[in-house]
C-alpha cells in the first residue's frame, strides 16, 4: 500500500536505532532514554487505583477534567506566575506530545514557517512537516550555552518565520534559561510577530535558577502556547498526561482537533495527575535533588576525563563533546563494546554534530559504572 509523501518524507527517529540495538544486549546501562528511572509517587498510583475501584472507566470532558484543569491553573500560578483560565486556556493532552500536535495543526497552515530553535527534542520537525508547515532550523551555539539569542535567530532568517518552537530547559544539551535571556526573543517575536509554542516539560528540573516562562513576559502571553506535562516532573511518562496553556483562540482550536481525534486524555491518568498536582511536591523535589547530584557526578567525571561538557543547568541531560570527529560511529561502537547506550548529538539537529546527549535519569550506581566504561572506552 502507497503512503502519503507527508508522511514518506519525514525519516524514522534517529534515537530508535540505538534503543532497538541497545534492547538486544544484556548487561548494557542505557544512558540513551529521555525517562526518568523513578517510578509515579505512591499517592498519584494510589489516586489512579482508587478511581479504576469505583469503575471512573470513562471519558472525560474533551479539555479534561474541570477539577484538574483547575489544579492546573492553580499549579502554574503558584510556581511560576501564569495565570491560565481552566475553562478556555487549557487543555489535558496525551502527553504534552499530543499538545505539540494539535498545536501544530491548529496554528500552522501549510507553507507556513516554523522555527525551531536546535538542538532539540526530536519531535517538532516532523510535527512541523505533518502539518504542511516549513521548519527553519534555528542552530544555537555551545559558546551561547545553546541558548537562542537575537544573533542566532536573525542568522537563520527567524524574522520571516511565523512561528517558533523551543524548549528550555531543553532536551538534549540540558541548557535553561533566564528571564533577562527570554526577554531578547521574546523583543524578537514581538518585532517579528512570531507566534511561540515554548515546551516548559523540564519546568520543574531547572538547578541553577527559577524556571521563567516567556508567557510571562509583557506582550507574549497572547502569542504563546505553553506545553507542559506529567511524564517529567512526575515519572509518569507511560501514564501519557500533558497540557497545554494559551490565548482562548488557540487553545480552542487546538481543543477543535483533539475532539474529533484523542476525544479526551486518558481518563485514569487524570487521576493520578489531580493527585501528583495536590499532593506530591516532596516528591517532585525529591527526585530533584537526585537529579542534580547525579547532574553534578557526570559533570565532574567528564572534567576528569578531560572531555569537554557543557555545564547543564537543566532537565537530566549532559551534553559533553564527543572525543571523535564522528559521533555517531562513536556511539555504536561503546555500545558494542562498553556495553553503554549514549545518543550521538547530530540526531537533534543543527548544533548537535559532535556531541553526545547523556542521560542521567539513572541510577547513581549505574551512572558511576557506565562512565568508568566511557573512561575506560576512551582511553
Ligand atoms: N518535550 C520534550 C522536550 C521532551 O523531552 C519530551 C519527552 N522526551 C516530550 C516533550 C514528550 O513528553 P510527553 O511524554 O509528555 O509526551
Amino acid at each position: 500500500m502507497e503512503v502519503s509523501d507527508r508522511v514518506d518524507g519525514v525519516p524514522p527517529s534517529g534515537i530508535r536505532r540505538f534503543f532497538e540495538l541497545a534492547e538486544e544486549m544484556d548487561d548494557l546501562i542505557s544512558l540513551g532514554v529521555g525517562e526518568p528511572d523513578f517510578s509515579a509517587p505512591w499517592s498519584a498510583r494510589d489516586a489512579a487505583i482508587a478511581s479504576l475501584e469505583r469503575g471512573e472507566t470513562s471519558y472525560t470532558a474533551n479539555r479534561g477534567k474541570r477539577e484538574l484543569r483547575e489544579e492546573i491553573a492553580r499549579h502554574q500560578a503558584q510556581n511560576y506566575g501564569l495565570e491560565y483560565d481552566p475553562d478556555d486556556e487549557i487543555i489535558v493532552t496525551t502527553g504534552a506530545s499530543e499538545g505539540i500536535d494539535l498545536a501544530m495543526r491548529a496554528l500552522v497552515d501549510p507553507g507556513d514557517t516554523v522555527a525551531v530553535a536546535q538542538p532539540t527534542y526530536i519531535s517538532y520537525v516532523p510535527g512541523v512537516q505533518f502539518s504542511g508547515g516549513k521548519p527553519l532550523p534555528v542552530p544555537t551555539r555551545a559558546e551561547d550555552e545553546f541558548k537562542l539569542t537575537r544573533e542566532v535567530l536573525e542568522d537563520a532568517g527567524a524574522q520571516a518565520a511565523d512561528a517558533l518552537i523551543y524548549c528550555y530547559p531543553n532536551n538534549p544539551t540540558g541548557a535553561t534559561m533566564t528571564g533577562d535571556e527570554l526577554a531578547e526573543v521574546a523583543a524578537f517575536c514581538r518585532e517579528h510577530d512570531l507566534i511561540v509554542l515554548a515546551d516548559e516539560i523540564y519546568a520543574a528540573l531547572s538547578y541553577e535558577h527559577e524556571h521563567t516562562s516567556i508567557a510571562t513576559l509583557p506582550g507574549m502571553r497572547e502569542r504563546t502556547v505553553v506545553f507542559n506535562g506529567f511524564s517529567k516532573a512526575y515519572a509518569m511518562t507511560g501514564l501519557r498526561l500533558g497540557y497545554a496553556m494559551g490565548p482562548p483562540e488557540a487553545i480552542g482550536a487546538m481543543n477543535r482537533v483533539h475532539q474529533y481525534t484523542m476525544l479526551s486524555a486518558p481518563t485514569t491518568a487524570q487521576h493520578a495527575a489531580l493527585d501528583a498536582l495536590r499532593n506530591c511536591d516532596d516528591d517532585v523535589a525529591e527526585m530533584r535533588t537526585q537529579y542534580d547530584r547525579r547532574r553534578n557526578f557526570v559533570l565532574s567525571r567528564f572534567a576528569e576525563m578531560g572531555i569537554d561538557c557543557f555545564e547543564a543547568s537543566g532537565a537530566f541531560y549532559a551534553f559533553p563533546e564527543c572525543p571523535t570527529d564522528d559521533s555517531g560511529a562513536f556511539a555504536e561502537d561503546l555500545i558494542h563494546e562498553k556495553k553503554v547506550a549514549v545518543v550521538p548529538g547530530g540526531v537533534f539537529g543543527d548544533g548537535g554534530d559532535g556531541h553526545l546527549r547523556v542521560s542521567y535519569a539513572t541510577g547513581l550506581e549505574d551512572l558511576k559504572t557506565a562512565l568508568n566504561r566511557i573512561e575506560e572506552f576512551i582511553s
